[in-house]
């Protein structure tokens, strides 16, 4: 079953090997869009713009693999297709972004430290004290002196 999983995802590589692609996913994943909002949502967000000729071809191909499927909807007097992820569709994408997320940790979790005493994320401004001559980062000084004093008082945690 691992197996099939598998490739399934690697399916949907040959599929999305841009990110033109993988971000036209994205607005899906989101909620249903027809070809239009695709177009304009991603113009406003990525500041370029995607040419029609890929989304439409693309949005056919997610169609035939049975990963999008699309609803008649009347805007105004025109009939619009709008185009929505289907189980599998939704599946796939979620697989896509975790190993998308392991690729992109790489180069953002150097800048990351983590609060030595309450072990939230500080992305930036850690505030540095360094105790027992080792340097520390902490989201606060109010997590440095509970942790100096945590340190310095194991015994009397539980006082507060
Ligand atoms: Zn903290």
């Amino acid at each position: 079953m691992a197996t099939k999983a598998r490739m399934e995802t690697e399916n949907i590589d040959d599929l999305v090997s841009d990110f033109s692609r993988f971000y036209i996913l994205t607005i899906l994943y989101e909620g249903p869009a027809h070809g239009y909002q695709i177009l304009s949502r991603f113009k406003k967000r990525v500041k370029k713009e995607v040419s029609p000729s890929l989304v439409y071809p693309f949005l056919q191909q997610l169609e035939r693999k049975g990963l999008v499927k699309h609803k008649l909807k009347s805007v105004g007097e025109k009939e619009k297709k709008v185009f929505e992820l289907t189980r599998r569709g939704r599946e796939l994408t979620t697989a896509l972004f975790k190993r998308f997320a392991e690729l992109v940790s790489i180069a953002i979790e150097p800048s990351l430290y983590v609060c030595a005493h309450c072990g939230c994320k500080v992305y930036e401004g850690a505030y540095r004290e360094t105790i027992g001559g080792e340097e520390l980062a902490f989201c606060c000084k109010h997590c440095a002196r509970s942790y100096k004093e945590m340190k310095n008082a194991p015994q009397s945690s539980e006082q507060n």
